[in-house]
Order: C-alpha cells, then sequence, then structure tokens
C-alpha cells in the first residue's frame, strides 16, 4: 500500500517515504492557550488526526511519534494574566486542559507528545545559540534576530523572493534589525511579564523558535512531517524551516534536513452574519460540542477535501448527523453479525488497499466516506433478514456479512467515527435515569402487545413522544432514540 501526500514545499503529490519505518514522526502546530479554540482551529486537528491513525494502521501503532505543541508563552498569554491578575500558569493550564478535552470529544487521538514551550526553554536558548554561532543570528539590544540574508533559500516554502518582501516592507523597522525581514529569535520582557535567564539578558523567546527548538529536541531532526493550517505557510513555517535548517552543525542548507514532508489544511470559510443568526455565537468548538455530537462535527469537517476550502454551515451539521443517523443505523440492524477478525498475516493485503484507497491517495476524504456508505449498503444487501436463507446460504451470509462489516468498521476507525455502540449513539445525551425510564416504558409496551391491550400499547407509546424518545422497531425488538 503506497501512501501519497501534497507536498507544500515541493508543490506536487509525492510517495511517502518515511526516514525509518519502525519510527515515523509527525508535528503539528498545536494552540496558543488562552482561550476557547475556533472551529477554524479544529480542522487541522482533525485533518491530521485521521493521517495519524493512517499512518498507525501502516506502520504500527507504536512506530507513529506524533507531536503536537501548546504554546504557553506568548503575549496574549501575558495581556491575559496581568488582567485578571493571576501568573500565566493559571491560564494556560485552564485552557490546554479545556482545548484537550475538547479535541478528545472530537474523537481525536491524544497525540505521542504535547511538549510546552515553558518545559523546553534550555532546548530554545541552545538552538539559537547554534544559530549565532552557525553565522545565522545576531544579538542587538537585548534581542536576538535571525538575519534573513544568510539563509538564500529563504522563502521557498510560501515561494516569495527576499527582494519582494522587502520592498512590501513597512516602513517602520525597529532600529536595531540589519534587514527589515529579520525577524526576533529572543527578547527582553517588559517589567512584570515573565522571563528566562539568558546569555542575551532575561527576557523570551520569539513564536517561530519554540516550534523548531521542540522539533528537534523532541522529536530529532529531520522530522518526517510537518503540518497546519494554510495561514501557518508564512511566516511561521518558512521561519522554522530557515531555523531548523541553519541550526544543525555541518548543516547542508538542504531544507529537508529539518521536515521531509509539509503539509497544509485549507481554510474553513463561513458567512459570518449568516452564521451569527443561524448558530448564534456557537463558532468555538467548546459550545458546539453541546449542540452537537463530537462525531457530527467531526464528519463535517471531514466532507471536504483536506486542501480545500471548507463552507461551514449549519445545514452541514445537520447533513453530518443525518449521514451518521444512517449508518449507525445499519450498525443497529446488523448488530447480531459477528465483525470478522483478520489474523496479522491477513492484514494490509491487497484487499485492504482497495478499502484504504481514497485515504491513501493524499487523505481523500470525501471518497473515503462514500466507500463507507457503498459497504453500508452492501451490508444491508448481505445480511436482509427477510430474505428466508437456506441452510447452506446461511452459512454463505454471514461470512461475506462478517467481511463486509469488519471493512465498514476497519474506514470508519481510520476516518475516527463510528466507533461507539450504535445503541448508545441514539440513546446520546439521555442521562442513566432517562433511559432507565425509558426502557422500562418499552418493557411494559411489549407486554401490552403481547396481550393484545392495544389502548395501553397507544397510551405508553404517546408517552414515549412526550419524552421526545422515537422508537425503531426491528427484528431484534424495539430500539429507541432521542429526537434531534
Ligand atoms: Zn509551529
Amino acid at each position: 500500500m503506497k501512501l501519497r501526500l501534497s507536498d507544500t514545499l515541493k508543490r506536487q503529490k509525492v510517495d511517502f517515504v518515511p526516514k525509518n519505518p519502525q519510527r515515523v514522526t509527525m508535528y503539528v502546530c498545536g494552540p496558543t492557550v488562552y482561550n476557547y479554540a475556533h472551529i477554524g482551529n479544529a480542522r487541522p486537528v482533525v485533518v491530521f488526526d485521521v493521517l495519524f491513525r493512517l499512518l498507525r494502521h501502516l506502520y504500527g501503532e507504536e512506530a507513529v511519534i506524533y507531536a503536537r505543541n501548546i504554546t504557553d508563552v506568548d503575549d496574549k498569554i501575558n495581556q491575559k494574566a496581568m488582567a485578571e491578575g493571576v501568573d500565566i500558569n493559571v491560564i494556560t493550564s485552564k485552557f490546554a486542559d479545556i482545548y484537550n478535552a475538547d479535541m478528545r470529544a472530537l474523537n481525536a487521538l491524544e497525540p505521542t507528545i504535547q511538549p510546552r514551550v515553558t518545559q523546553n526553554m534550555n532546548a530554545i536558548v541552545a538552538q539559537i545559540e547554534a544559530l549565532i554561532r552557525n553565522g545565522h543570528a545576531y544579538a542587538a539590544e537585548g534581542h536576538v534576530l535571525f538575519d534573513v540574508e544568510s539563509y538564500k533559500a529563504y522563502g521557498a516554502l510560501s515561494n516569495r523572493s527576499l527582494d519582494d518582501m522587502i520592498a512590501g516592507a513597512r516602513v517602520e523597522v525597529a532600529p536595531y534589525k540589519k534587514n527589515p525581514q529579520d525577524f526576533v529569535l529572543w527578547k527582553p520582557s517588559k517589567p512584570g511579564e515573565p522571563k528566562w535567564p539568558s546569555p542575551w539578558g532575561e527576557g523570551r523567546p520569539g513564536w517561530h523558535i519554540e516550534c523548531s527548538a521542540m522539533i528537534e529536541a523532541n522529536l530529532g531532526l529531520p522530522i518526517d512531517i510537518h503540518g497546519g493550517g494554510h495561514d501557518l505557510i508564512f511566516p511561521h513555517h518558512e521561519n522554522e524551516i530557515a531555523q531548523g535548517v541553519c541550526a544543525q552543525h555541518g548543516h547542508s542548507h538542504q531544507e529537508e534536513s529539518y521536515a521531509r514532508y509539509w503539509m497544509h489544511n485549507g481554510f474553513l470559510t463561513m458567512d459570518a452574519e449568516k452564521m451569527s443568526k443561524s448558530l448564534g455565537n456557537v463558532l468555538l468548538v467548546h459550545d458546539l460540542i453541546k449542540e452537537f455530537p463530537g462525531e457530527v462535527i467531526r464528519l463535517a469537517l471531514l466532507s471536504a477535501h483536506y486542501r480545500a476550502p471548507l463552507n461551514w454551515t449549519r445545514e452541514l451539521l445537520e447533513q453530518s448527523r443525518k449521514e451518521l443517523d444512517y449508518l449507525y443505523g445499519v450498525l443497529l440492524r446488523h448488530k447480531a453479525i459477528e465483525t470478522w477478525v483478520p489474523s496479522e498475516r491477513q492484514a494490509c493485503n491487497e484487499r485492504e488497499g482497495a478499502l484504504l484507497g481514497a485515504l491513501l491517495d493524499d487523505l481523500n476524504t470525501p471518497s473515503a466516506k462514500a466507500k463507507l456508505f457503498d459497504l453500508a449498503n452492501n451490508l444491508e444487501h448481505l445480511s436482509n433478514p427477510n430474505v428466508e436463507r437456506t441452510e447452506d446460504a446461511a452459512e454463505v451470509a454471514p461470512t461475506a456479512a462478517s467481511l463486509v462489516k469488519h471493512e465498514f468498521l476497519l474506514l470508519a476507525g481510520v476516518l475516527g467515527i463510528l466507533q461507539q455502540d450504535p445503541e448508545a449513539w441514539f440513546k446520546g445525551g439521555a442521562d442513566d435515569d432517562l433511559s432507565a425510564k425509558v426502557e422500562a416504558l418499552l418493557e411494559a409496551r411489549k407486554t401490552a402487545r403481547a396481550e393484545k391491550n392495544w389502548a395501553e400499547a397507544d397510551r405508553i407509546r404517546n408517552e414515549l413522544t412526550a419524552l421526545n424518545v422515537e422508537v425503531m422497531d426491528g427484528p431484534a425488538g424495539a430500539t429507541w432514540k432521542l429526537k434531534a
């Protein structure tokens, strides 16, 4: 099975070949933790979670090291801490916890590591020292700046020339800069702000050096995949490459000595006015998960190809909910069918290559979703309970159906959906008290029907309707769900 990815730096789709298949490394820029995550910030999390799941399937769970950092040093964090009169840790630990819980609700697996800036200060200072030693950075007035003229490939990722950048630069330039495009690696802290010791005086790092230093310290160079949102290409990732390449001893000026594949997801777009009318202020993941199950939001985020813009609407969310209701409904109807479990030797066969083909081709999630619907329809067809089976057919049909069910769940698993019990899905949002009450009513209704007491059965159904419960009668008895 061959994985192909669109590489931003190479500007084409290329075969993915990890440097070491026993240790595949991926880094995605994480949040600056001072407020709630916007739905646009959840798109890279979900997109790269699908890639993480796919890599784990291809190379083994233990072989993939995924790092998503927490930026816990930043001007905005300082401002918020000062406004609330608390230490920055109070702000950052609160919002890091909320962020992780919100992303978990979207079925995003926990990354292998979550490096934090405050815990990597030595690595950051060491990388800045290496840049100065290698002639790519200079200290001036308590600042340390990266000298962009010293790195000829500067601009390669974002496809900009240094001359164009200088021509477009604003007039006001800090006097200690040699070149207007030189960017900060270290700067002095203002009075009252958190500060860390360094050879250039007490201060704090710039944003870009945080990522490249945490990558070198936690993953080692070069990493296989570096990902993030499209808006990070310039200047953040451009600067990361410059630092990561130039800090290496005896560096070859090869961009690939920092990260071997660069991936970026497209924007999430929305009609702000329309959204505020239809969704209120529900543009924060934290609020959205109160209104929609996390899986619905996740499927909506995967409904467009990751490189394309995604238009975020309430209709998209409603549509995604309907799709999951249908797919979980298929699983519920065929709950009794045992899922085929392949032996290790049987896994990763040709059939699986076809099953995962859409995802292997640059994470084509819309096409993978279509495949999931095909498999669901297949399952319905193969195990139609209304078809009377001969003794022979009874042996053949479940085997074919159990294979299809296995493939369905495998593909859904890589997409990170449809992994919960279908009954739990339909009962989502009901607390234990309500569930117990509904189960008791269904039992009473069953008794009433058995006794042909239709008036009582109707009365119970009305009571269920009043509880906002929809009863689904099926061959295996009645199940229920809360109406949306
Ligand atoms: Zn970053």
